[in-house]
């Protein structure tokens, strides 16, 4: 039988309306550079948030299930358009603004976009695409950022402040949602392919803020201050800002501040407690405070996702900064929450440390299976290594088909049965903990063996004259593929590759030892900061090294 319960759609209205009433207090802080940061409360962001869903509607003429874009750094506007575009109905479509411009205008004409809100800074990215965006009725424009590259272009021009500006800040009628109705929409970054969009709803957004402010994710509470670093065009920030409005928390944007040195600086002068960002960001960081002391201290929490953090670098930033970082798990198709390595309770620093290297432990909301090579489902024994498998209500179950008459697209990233296949390789512990031995198709296969490429990186990486190090696979006559390793000096070091070869020997198996050394000035990174392995691949395929 059915419960006695109520069925209450779970919604970003609820987030909304909670975050501006309850806690309307609390503040977006946005980074300026060198000027006094721009202020705002939750009450300010809610109020904003009505002007603008009325003016989307009553002015552009945005109606339910119309996707809205959003061109914008980490910044209150932007947070205003989080919350007003999914509480009238219509759908927020972030762009990643580090996209080639062809895959930007493949997704805006994809997602068929018809308004585009974008930060006056990124101008110069938007104007020479918009001849190519036939959807794109209208820009609207925030902040500070030159105009008039936009002179003569064929959509309709608005300043945001203008045109919210006057319109009532509450009254909005907030429709009456259904909890599985489409609420946000990203699309991978496309490493492999063309971009697939991701659908997220309501519900998802909902519950997945819940898990991201549960204590053993990453604990939110309106006594934090909320450093996302990781861009809101990467998977909504990880949920951050729906997690941190429905908390309370106030949260400190960056804008396009990202580079280490301001990072420092608003650490320092504005003092979050948790942030949150991919390895490359952390890597950057280290780098900065090492030659140019920052107080980092109001930090507790440090969550590194997105790409295996090196067990180097949480050591070197503990040891040197004080700073604890937490790894966690996730992917575009998983909202992106999967797993966040919070050790159990009661251990030693020595004994913890073994979870915290991992890839997290899993959520409850969250299931994982990992398929074998020959069919079948491994055991949880801590060695059995398969493909990692999830199921769960933030976990997508399609992608987006870009048309009305076809909304979802079939792909063989679902199994039959309706999970999704991630494409990373790894084991689990039988209390839950996951650990990624690679991504399927970066794991180098050597004479019917497995090479993890990113446990040479780690160790290559914990070597003292080692900035950053990549290894891929090249093809080999007699075994295959064999291990490459890329690997990027620090500033003024000196090392050869049978020291490297012979500390990583130390190591590791001997057959895992690459044989294959290049010296490159940096590793080339993704448009979400990550190693871009596939650059590397192909330069280094024909062996052709230095
Ligand atoms: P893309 O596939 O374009 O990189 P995503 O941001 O969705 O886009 O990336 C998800 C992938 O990132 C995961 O499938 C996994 O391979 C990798 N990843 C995320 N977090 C971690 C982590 N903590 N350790 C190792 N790999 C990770």
């Amino acid at each position: 039988m059915l419960s006695t319960m109520q069925d209450v759609p779970l919604t970003v209205t609820r987030i909304l309306v909670h975050g501006a009433l309850v806690h309307g207090d609390a503040k977006v802080t946005t980074w300026t550079g060198d000027g006094e940061p721009h202020r705002r409360t939750f009450r300010e962001v809610g109020d904003r948030s009505s002007q603008l869903a009325h003016a989307l509607r009553d002015e552009l003429g945005v109606t339910a299930d119309e996707r809205v874009a959003t061109l914008m750094w980490n910044n209150s506007d932007h947070l205003e358009a989080y919350l007003a575009i999914p509480a009238m109905g219509a759908i927020l479509h972030t762009l990643n603004l580090r996209l080639p411009p062809e895959q930007l205008v493949w997704i805006v004409r994809h997602a068929a976009d018809r308004v585009v809100i974008v930060n006056g800074t990124l101008l110069p990215l938007l104007a020479p695409l918009l001849p190519h965006l036939d959807s794109v009725e209208h820009v609207v424009v925030s902040g500070p950022g030159d105009r008039s590259v936009l002179e003569g272009c064929r959509p309709r021009v608005h300043d945001y402040d203008e045109l919210i500006a006057g319109r009532p800040t509450e009254g909005y009628d907030w429709p009456e949602l259904d909890e599985r109705q489409a609420a946000a929409l990203c699309y991978t970054s496309g490493t492999t392919g063309e971009p697939k969009g991701v659908l997220y709803s309501h519900r998802s957004i909902y519950l997945h803020a819940m898990e991201v402010n549960a204590a053993a994710s990453f604990g939110l509470t309106p006594a934090e201050i909320c450093l996302p670093v990781v861009p809101m065009f990467h998977v909504n920030a990880w949920g951050l800002p729906y997690a941190a409005f429905m908390a309370g928390t106030s949260l400190l944007m960056p804008d396009r501040f990202l580079q280490p040195a301001p990072l420092a600086a608003m650490i320092q002068s504005e003092r979050p407690t948790v942030t949150a960002g991919v390895p490359t960001i952390w890597q950057g960081l280290l780098a900065e405070l090492d030659t140019n002391k920052q107080d980092v201290s109001s930090l507790h929490t440090v969550i590194s996702g997105g790409s295996a953090c090196p067990p180097a670098l949480m050591k070197a930033f503990e040891e040197r900064h004080g700073l604890r970082l937490i790894q966690a798990w996730g992917m575009t198709e998983t909202s992106p929450l999967g797993s966040v390595a919070r050790p159990p309770a009661g251990l030693s620093e020595d004994e913890a440390w073994p979870y915290r290297v991992t890839q997290g432990r899993l959520p409850a909301s969250v299931e994982f299976r990992l398929a074998g090579p020959g069919g079948g489902y491994l055991p949880w024994d801590g060695t059995s290594a398969g493909e990692l498998e999830v199921r769960g209500p933030w976990i997508a179950g399609s992608y987006y088909g870009g048309a009305a008459d076809e909304p979802f697209r079939p792909d063989d990233k679902f199994s039959p049965d309706g999970w999704l296949r991630t494409g990373d390789v790894g084991t689990m512990t039988p209390d839950g903990f996951l650990t990624l031995t690679d991504r399927a198709k970066d794991v180098i296969k050597s004479g019917g063996e497995w090479i993890s490429s990113v446990e040479l990186e780690n160790h290559l990486m914990a070597h003292p004259e080692v900035a950053e190090a990549a290894v891929v696979a090249v093809p080999d006559d007699k075994w295959g593929e064999r291990p490459l390793a890329a690997v990027v000096l620090k500033d003024g070091s000196v090392v050869e590759y049978a020291a490297l070869r012979s500390f990583l020997g130390e190591r590791v198996a001997r057959w895992q030892l690459p044989e294959r050394w290049v010296l490159i000035p940096s590793v080339p990174k993704t448009s979400v900061g990550k190693f871009d392995k596939k650059v590397l691949r192909k330069q280094y395929a024909e062996g052709e090294l230095d």
